[in-house]
């Protein structure tokens, strides 16, 4: 008979804690910590086939599920010494959602399940404590009417009916707090809200405690498909398959008074990682009130004076369970009348920070080993940008003006204009946020959310957000766990910020903000400053790139060092950068990059732009080119600056071919004469980069963007360019509209420039293996790997091959000192992939690099530049789960890589083969090139260290 229900409890126990699948990460958890002897409340769990059960029969449950059920109950009953809906000593239990991971305020938890008028009196009877009993049945009746009758309001302006009837009650009672409420105010409460309840649904409130039991397990069961988890799931990426448990525990009641209470925890600090017992409690509050984040909870070392038993209690509970669990857990617990109760415990989500400080402690600790600590579980890789993000700068914060001080629960330091809505947040920096031609987001176009809590239905708003700061909850509320997640800057619970949602204000004292305001929030310190204020980098940063702190003076980056060290020795992939200029190379390198995987030359262009429009615009010189065809010519510098090889006497001497070249100017063109001007930035470019780089492999791509993007096209830079250039403005216009293209992404581009103006892989080729030569004479070795873009036939390689050959060999022979190079391809169209065999036999490839930005363009027909306007959609019905330009298409992308690789490798079995496009920094594609054989891939700068933890993982992972 299949299993259905899963008791716990301090005898008998039947789950684990490796049955997250079947049990729910909570329910599996209850289990374990039964099984190491912590006092847990009993109960059950429903598995998680029975939500699949129940969602592919038509919401119907399994035959034998009923009495598996009361089969359990009973124990629970046993154990805990009362009994489910008896009159005399009743057992109160929550229904507990859990899915195989936890999804914060996703599904909804129901407490004191089993009260009615009947068993209410039985618990006054055994409690002694009619207040308390009826305070239950009130908080009862509203979170059923809210979770399973549906009666909670669908969106933030809309008010919990109960939460009103509670607010009027207070006014007409003059009293503040709901524990000012009397035993004839609760009762009353009571009464109006049953009949509210039959207001709304038309019937009473159930009576029948297992009618209420179920109706709450079948509420769970439904709230596994509401839209805030499903929205949930799809930004996580987790199946909708997965199914979630229901837990039902035994009660245990942190309102009976004040020597009881409920508390959260994390046995260490989840935001900076110090080893500190980090949490809060209530005093006599039930758990939810924590968690909600409705009164602002005391921390937890306050616990030390007011119970110093539990306090111990829970201290050696923290030992324990990260001795078991061997690493950081996020714990509930409830003390009842004095005694210690562990609701839930699971491994506590951290920050970036925390995340590597744990690591690296616990191996330090001997808790873990070096494999362990680099594992994906512990550090996502992506986690480590939180480490390179920036800070305040201490002169700008110190004149700052400090206008409140929160919770620091998110860290990093942010600067926006206030927005009150997760959708005005959205809207704003959708609008305002794009970046620039350097990918930096401008100031004005950040925004801080500023609420008086967050709720899943905030969570796009709080991604389009720098930061997140709250006037109520604490370190455990929504706003903190989800921002952490995120690595977003936040700070949670600051009383002192009054939020008025009507009129968009935020007003501190008497100090009034509006929607728009610039803020700037430190999520280290929990410090709101009024105004922007400008920031710095990381300490990772400090030590690495600007040099301005000392390795010693920073554990954070002591412990990063360490832990990438230790991932170097694991990882088989090399990981190189996309950089264009010297200094972006050198912060590469104090990343960790060995070498440069992609440098793009059309930056360079950018910066002496009337000379590359001048090619542009240079007209054909038919007569010329037809007399140096003749002589057998491509262009050629002689001494770097002119072209001057262009007639050539040919006489053989001892049997050889001697060429002797006269120069005359008289046949250059137009076009070859503009060049002589770019050849000399471009030769001083890479000259710095190759000093750089010392020795490490360059990879230089030759001209690839269509030119049109070069092109002045606004009338006013048109008529600035004219007379820059002595031109009419006319003529520009003409050449402008003769390169005009429909589809300029599959038009005139990449090597296909190169074969119609060969003199342009020229002048590069002669620039780049020059400053090779320079720098190999000052001593310094050097590596130039040339590439040649969007190559699909075998001929085009070979072509522009053969130019960067024939000039090598000129350039060698006037230096007078030889240079290893390569000339090699990126293999960025499915024809490329496919022939990738021929591309190296005919084509004479000596290195791919996959160009997946295009790869992905032309392997999908879909342009990036266009595809904003349908991925939203397809993201959010699940036609495709990730972003095709963020993480490679594994099935479809990547088995074009996969062919080119092995097709390659065919011909040429040492072939060395990277990556550069933007996926090269991205974790997931990174395993996947581990998995496929690459030898190396390329990210920016600061991509390179979550690049160099992946393909640690990769290789950790394949070893499983
Ligand atoms: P979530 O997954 O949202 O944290 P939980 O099921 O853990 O939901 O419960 C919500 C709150 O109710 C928590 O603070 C938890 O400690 C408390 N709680 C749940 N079950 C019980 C119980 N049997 N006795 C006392 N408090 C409980
Ligand atoms: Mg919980
Ligand atoms: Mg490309």
């Amino acid at each position: 008979m299949a299993k259905y229900v899963y008791f716990f409890g301090a005898t008998g126990t039947e789950g684990d804690g490796k049955q997250k699948n079947l049990l729910g990460g909570k329910g599996a958890n209850l289990a374990e910590m039964c099984r190491i002897g912590l006092p847990v409340p009993a109960g059950f769990t429903i598995t998680t086939d029975v939500c699949n059960y129940y969602y592919a029969n038509n919401k119907t449950y399994p035959a034998e599920l009923r009495a598996q059920i009361d089969e359990a109950m009973r124990k629970t009953e046993a154990e805990m010494g009362a009994k489910f809906g008896d009159t005399k000593n009743p057992l109160l239990v929550s229904c507990r959602s859990g899915a195989r991971v936890s999804m914060p305020g996703m599904m909804d938890t129901v407490l004191n399940i089993g009260l009615n008028e009947k068993t209410l009196e039985g618990l006054i009877n055994s409690t002694q404590n009619e207040r308390f009993a009826w305070d239950c049945y009130r908080r009862f009746i509203q979170m059923y009417g809210d979770v399973v009758l549906d009666l909670k309001p669908t969106n933030k302006k809309e008010i919990d009916p109960f939460e009103h009837i509670l607010e009027e009650l207070k006014h007409e009672k003059h009293v503040e707090l709901d524990t000012d409420l009397s035993v004839g105010d609760l009762k009353e409460l009571v009464k109006r809200f049953k009949a509210a309840v039959k207001e709304k649904k038309g019937s009473e409130f159930p009576d029948d405690p297992m009618e209420q039991m179920l109706g709450a397990a079948a509420a769970v069961f439904h709230s596994w498909n509401n839209d805030r988890a499903i929205v949930y799931r799809r930004q996580y990426g987790y199946p909708h398959e997965w199914g979630t448990a229901v837990n039902i525990c035994s009660m245990v009641f942190g309102n009976m008074g004040n020597d009881s209470g409920t508390g959260v925890a994390f046995t260490r600090d989840p935001a900076t990682g110090d080893d500190v017992f980090y949490g809060e409690y209530l005093i006599n509050a039930q758990g939810e009130d924590v968690v909600a984040g409705i009164r602002t909870p005391k921390k937890i070392q306050e616990l030390e004076k007011e119970m110093p038993a539990s306090y111990r209690q829970l201290q050696e509970i923290r030992k324990k369970l990260e001795a078991h669990y061997r690493d950081v857990q996020d714990i509930e617990f409830t003390i009842q009348k004095g005694k210690l109760w562990m609701l839930q415990t699971r491994n506590g989500k951290r920050t970036g920070f925390a995340a590597v400080h744990f690591a690296v402690d616990m191996v330090d600790e001997g808790l873990i080993t070096w494999n362990e600590a680099l594992s994906v579980g512990r550090i996502p890789p992506d986690d480590l940008n939180q480490l390179l993000q920036p800070i305040f700068d201490p002169a700008a914060k110190r004149d700052a003006k400090t206008i409140a001080k929160g919770i620091n629960a998110g860290p990093g330091a942010a600067s926006g204009v206030i927005k009150f809505f997760a959708d005005d947040a959205e809207a704003y920096v959708k609008q305002y946020g794009k970046p620039d031609a350097h990918g930096k987001i401008p100031p004005e176009g950040r925004v801080i959310l500023v609420r008086r809590e967050t709720s899943p239905e905030d969570l796009r708003g709080m991604q389009a957000a720098d930061g997140i700061l709250t006037a109520f909850g604490g370190a455990s509320s929504h706003a903190a766990l989800v921002s952490r997640q995120m690595g977003k800057v936040c700070i949670v619970g600051c009383d002192k910020l009054k939020i008025d949602y009507d009129k968009l204000t935020m007003t501190v004292g008497d100090q009034v903000f509006k929607d728009g305001d610039f803020i700037s929030i430190d999520g280290f310190t929990g410090e709101v400053m009024a105004g922007r204020v400008a920031t710095k980098p990381s300490e990772v940063v400090q030590v690495l790139i600007s040099k301005t702190m000392k390795p010693e003076e920073s554990k954070t980056y002591q412990k990063f060092a360490r832990l990438m060290a230790e991932a170097d020795k694991v990882r088989k992939l090399k990981i190189r950068t996309n950089a264009d200029q010297p200094d972006q190379s050198l912060q590469a390198i104090a990343f960790g990059a060995q070498g440069i995987g992609l440098c793009r030359t059309e930056h360079m262009f950018f910066d002496h732009i009337t000379d590359f429009r001048k090619m542009i615009l240079a007209k054909d010189d038919p007569a010329k080119n037809e007399a140096r065809k003749r002589a057998d010519i491509v262009s050629v510098f002689i001494d770097g600056n002119y072209f001057k090889t262009i007639e050539v006497d040919r006489e053989l001497v001892a049997g050889e071919e001697r060429r002797t070249v006269k120069t005359t100017e008289a046949v250059i063109t137009e076009r070859e004469q503009a060049l002589v001007a770019l050849l000399k930035y471009q030769r001083q470019d890479f000259y710095g980069i190759f000093k750089a780089m010392k020795g490490f492999p360059v990879t230089i791509r030759t001209l690839d963007p269509p030119l049109h993007e070069f092109l002045p096209h606004e009338e006013k830079s048109v008529a600035d360019v004219a007379s820059q250039m002595g031109i009419s403005a006319d003529a520009i216009h003409a050449r402008v509209k003769e390169l005009h293209e429909f589809n300029p992404m599959l038009g005139f581009r990449g090597c296909r420039l190169g074969i119609v103006f060969p003199e342009i892989t020229a002048m590069q080729a002669r620039a780049i293996i020059e400053a090779a030569c320079d720098v190999a004479l000052e001593g310094i070795p050097v590596e130039p790997e040339i590439m040649i873009p969007l190559v699909g036939f075998p001929a085009e390689l070979k072509a522009q091959a053969k130019i960067v050959h024939d000039v090598a060999k000129h350039v060698f022979a006037e230096k007078k000192i030889t240079i290893p190079y390569l000339v090699g391809t990126m293999i960025e169209l499915p024809r490329a992939a496919m022939a990738a065999d021929k591309i190296v036999s005919d084509g004479g490839a000596q290195f791919f690099s996959f160009g997946t930005n295009d790869l992905t363009q032309t392997g999908l027909g879909m342009s990036r530049d266009d595809y904003g306007s349908f991925i939203r959609h397809y993201a959010e019905n699940d036609i495709i789960a990730k972003d095709p330009f963020q993480v490679i298409d594994f099935d479809g992308v990547g088995l074009l890589m996969k062919t080119g690789v092995e097709k390659g490798r065919t011909a040429d079995p040492e072939l060395k083969i990277g990556i550069c496009g933007e996926h090269g920094g991205e974790p997931d594609s990174v395993k996947f090139c581990h998995k496929i054989g690459l030898n190396y891939v390329s990210c920016s700068p600061f991509r390179v260290p979550i690049a160099r933890l992946a393909a640690a993982q990769a290789v950790l992972e394949e070893k499983k």
